[in-house]
């Protein structure tokens, strides 16, 4: 049995998946990421809500 020669590479997360949701500010925008609010719901938030409101994003977390 032939072993394939091409290796294929991990995929490798998105930084910027494209526009989203931003539950702070209520309008998209093509920086918004996955957080958690307060009461621990999934929502998005863009980067500026992110600074502003102290959000880390779900990706940057263990
Ligand atoms: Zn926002």
């Amino acid at each position: 049995m032939a072993e394939p020669t091409q290796t294929v590479n991990p995929p490798t997360i998105p930084q910027a998946v494209g526009i989203a949701w931003c539950a702070w500010h209520e309008a998209y925008s093509n920086t918004a990421r996955p957080v958690r609010d307060t009461s621990g719901a999934r929502l998005f938030a863009c980067c500026s809500c992110r600074q502003a409101y102290d959000l880390a994003p779900l990706a940057d977390q263990p």
